[in-house]
């Protein structure tokens, strides 16, 4: 069986879901930066995102009154030069999420690399760094299937997913993929090339 792999890249920061106390609306957008306050030997760090129904800057607590000693050197640095890729590691920690009451919500913020399968395959799905995404959602974009019809597909055993195909998870997973299914991707994605050409009528 042919080794396929998939990765799941991350293009953008993942929207924050959390109430917004001004509209009630529940999507905030991070800005990919973080705020530091100094207060003598204590220090405040936020991550702020802007809600995307009325625009008011929430601040996520990432500490609060906390030591700048007992801060690692490194991290501290990244707060103040609000290095991008520790705003999208210090969203996904747990305690993070926990302190703010929100959860991460990675719709549209990932892609999927990797060549769709030609012949019978085991496709290995590995994660993105913080990236949490549901198996059915890597399936439908790397396979040009709809979301029932690889459902469908699971539950006859044309498709054997590792994973609980609607769980988000970060762990890699496996897909093995039938040759009877194979033929039907590639009819889909061929489809789906065409369509690109197709006249508007
Ligand atoms: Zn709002």
């Amino acid at each position: 069986m042919l080794p396929v792999i998939w990765h799941v890249r991350e293009t953008a920061l993942p929207i924050v879901r959390r109430r917004c106390p001004h509209c009630r609306a529940d999507a905030h957008t991070p800005t990919g930066t973080f705020r530091v306050n100094a207060n003598g030997k204590l220090l405040d760090v936020w991550i702020l995102a802007t809600c995307r129904s009325c625009g008011r800057t929430a601040k996520l607590v990432v500490h609060e009154r906390v030591r700048v000693t007992t801060l690692d050197r490194r991290r501290l640095d990244g707060y103040h030069r609000n290095d991008v890729d520790l705003v999208a590691a210090v969203l996904a920690e747990p305690g993070t999420a926990r302190r703010n009451n929100y959860r991460l919500d990675w719709d549209g913020a990932w892609e999927l690399v990797g060549e769709p399968p030609t012949s019978t395959c085991r496709v290995t799905v590995s994660p993105g760094r913080h990236a949490e995404v549901s198996p059915l959602d890597v399936l439908a974009a790397g396979l040009g299937l709809s979301r029932s019809r690889i459902t469908r597909l699971v539950k006859v055993g044309g498709i054997v997913c590792s994973a609980d195909l609607r769980r988000p998870t970060a762990s890699p997973f496996t897909v093995e993929v039938a040759a009877e299914v194979v033929a039907e991707v590639v009819d889909a994605l061929a489809a789906e090339q065409d369509d690109q050409f197709s006249p508007t009528t």
